[in-house]
């Protein structure tokens, strides 16, 4: 039997949840066009759609924001923040943002444009689009193993790095405007990379005078994995991983709405002080001014306070944890998933779970339908709905290598009992799964469709 991590807190405020019936359920979903975004919250009992800004926040978290200075300009939460930043990155140029899009539209505002490419391990959605929105070309080069969804490969998020030398001399040096390295991989199940994969990825894009910019939303539950898993790190805390880790980069973007344990926010630095001014003006264009970036002041003091209590060893030990305890739980029936589990959530594997639905039907929507239909969970397709596209010069669809389901875990929010009951209820799909049919896209927006589609039953 899996072992659970106990929550290393106790509950001070509790917050009911919502309990429907089938026939509920059904009918929410149908008005939904069978896309989870358009349910309403008071229709889940589970809601697994994302780790982001759902967190719990601490007693601590909370009486900071009764201490926000709303100072428009230099606000002292702002002065709190820049020295927490300074203490865990290392970066003494940043500066906050609404969320983890905002410091990317900031960024690639500045940086990017037509005939431009931005290599990444794995883009994450909104990256990308915030890439391709600048007229540029986003691309993904993750070493295979990151793609093979039984490989257990302690580091599947790491970066090709002969890949990405290879990509350097066929589009040159000057239309690479940075590098990027998501840590964790989300996009191929929030797996770690790995601190020597970061270091010859720095030590290439240096050779190359590229710069190399970390997408550091999980960076606390990466630098776990590698005290965990990479020889030479055993003894060191997790901020003085961060802090080697963080020496590497020439800036990086964070949504704080993660690891940053709130539930708005985000950072934007650099080291790179003729770029900072331009991206500072254009925060204040689109964000606000640099003492805030479109936060509360409040909102600065709660994500100072949750950056610190994100490195803490105990709070990573059961956060990774409960995703290790649930993965568990899911395999113990059968039931496939990607192995090993990453750091924030549990991946279900559609094509392997469905293999009657073809790629075109979307197994990984047919999936994420019937999790709500059977549990009241939601859960969030990351596979063809979201990442299929039609190839340029063909016309010809392109179907993303895997079709996944994501369970993402809010923060200091389920217990073990509710993990149970969710592991019950996927066994259960399972045993049944060949009564699952795949679904068609009936509307769709040319961006970031996923939001807004719907479907039918196909
Ligand atoms: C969430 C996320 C983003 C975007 O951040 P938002 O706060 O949702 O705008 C970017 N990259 C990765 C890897 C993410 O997980």
């Amino acid at each position: 039997m899996a072992q659970y991590t106990f929550e290393p807190f106790k509950i001070k405020t509790v917050e009911a949840i919502p309990l429907t019936t089938r026939a509920e359920r059904a009918q929410f979903i149908r008005g939904a066009g069978y896309n989870v975004f358009h349910l309403p919250s008071r229709a889940i009992t589970f809601d697994f759609l994302t780790d982001s800004g759902t967190s719990a926040m601490s007693d601590r978290q909370w009486a900071g924001m009764m201490e926000g200075d709303e100072s428009y300009a230099g606000s002292r939460n702002y002065y709190h923040l820049r020295e927490v930043v300074q203490d865990i990155f290392g970066f003494e140029m940043f500066v906050p943002t609404h969320q983890g899009r905002g410091a990317e539209q900031v960024l690639f505002g500045v940086v990017a444009g037509p005939g431009k490419t931005i290599p990444n391990n794995t883009h994450f959605d909104t990256t990308r689009a915030n890439i391709e929105a600048r007229g540029s070309t986003a691309l993904d080069l993750i070493i295979s193993e990151g793609l093979d969804p039984t490989n257990r490969h302690p580091f599947k998020g790491n970066m090709n790095v002969a890949a990405l030398e290879e990509l350097i001399r066929r589009v040159g040096v000057e239309n690479i405007p940075l590098a990027m390295m998501t840590i964790t991989n989300n996009a191929v199940g929030g797996q770690p990379v790995s601190m020597a994969n970061i270091r010859a990825t720095k030590e290439l894009l240096a050779r190359y005078h590229i710069p190399f910019y970390i997408d550091a939303c999980r960076y606390a539950e990466n630098c776990y994995f590698i005290q965990q898993r990479e020889a030479g790190y055993r003894a060191k805390s997790i901020k003085e991983i961060a802090r080697e880790l963080f020496s590497y980069a020439d800036g990086f973007t964070m949504s704080a709405k993660k690891d940053g344990l709130v539930n708005i926010g985000g950072l934007l630095a650099t080291r790179d002080p003729g770029l900072f001014e331009q991206l500072q003006n254009r925060l204040i264009l689109t964000e606000g001014f640099v003492s805030y970036g479109g936060l509360a002041r409040r909102d600065l003091e709660a994500l100072a306070r949750g950056l610190e209590e994100a490195l803490g060893e105990k709070y990573l030990a059961y956060r990774t944890g409960q995703i290790a305890y649930l993965a568990e739980r899911l395999l113990e029936n059968g039931v496939p998933i990607v192995e090993p589990p990453g750091g924030h959530a549990v991946f279900l594997d559609a094509k392997r779970f469905l293999p009657h639905v073809p790629q075109s039907e979307f197994p990984g929507q047919a999936l994420t339908i019937a999790l709500y239909l059977e549990g009241g969970i939601r859960a969030c397709e990351i596979g063809s709905v979201m990442f299929a596209h039609k190839d340029a010069a063909t016309g010809e669809v392109k179907y993303p290598a895997l079709d996944l389901v994501r369970l993402a875990i809010p923060r200091r929010v389920y217990t073990q009992s509710h993990f149970d009951y969710v592991a019950q209820v996927i066994a259960n799909i399972y045993r049944a799964r060949d009564q699952i049919r795949g679904v068609k896209i009936v509307y769709e927006q040319p961006r970031l469709r996923h939001f807004t589609a719907r479907f039918e039953e196909v």
